[in-house]
């Protein structure tokens, strides 16, 4: 199950953030919006082999891979950006356009076309838990 991808967006000044803050880095408010992340260009790609299973918990649920192939995807929002780490599937390269999803509260990036989405409100299980 995959939902748009979002990322928090502060009120007061709209620094985004990822992952999430209490408060916001740039002006120190506290009051968030989400807003719609859903692409952006591959700038790194490593993988990780974990030594310890235990330890690749807060990613989510890949305890039966050996290996896990990480990007940082540079993602544009309005004149706004974010890097976004997410896991990314063999064959997506530095340079690729990729579009990203949410699934268990990890970022997937997809190689691909970029897809229209709607406006991800508050509430939606994108960003949540
Ligand atoms: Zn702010």
């Amino acid at each position: 199950m995959s939902a748009p991808f979002v990322v928090p967006a502060c009120r007061a000044c709209g620094h985004l953030a990822y992952p999430p803050r209490i408060l916001c880095p740039e002006c120190g408010a506290g009051d968030w919006t989400r807003t719609l992340a859903d692409s952006g260009i591959v700038t790194e790609v490593t993988v990780r082999r974990p030594v310890f299973k235990r330890r690749q918990l807060p990613w989510g649920n890949w305890l039966d891979q050996e290996a896990v192939r990480l990007a940082a995807v540079h993602v544009e929002v309005g004149e706004r950006s974010v890097r976004v780490i997410a896991r990314v599937p063999e064959g997506v390269e530095t340079g690729d356009r990729v579009t990203l999803v949410a699934q268990a509260s990890t970022a997937i990036a997809l190689p691909g076309q970029v897809v229209e989405a709607a406006p991800a409100g508050p509430g939606d299980p994108a960003g949540g838990e």
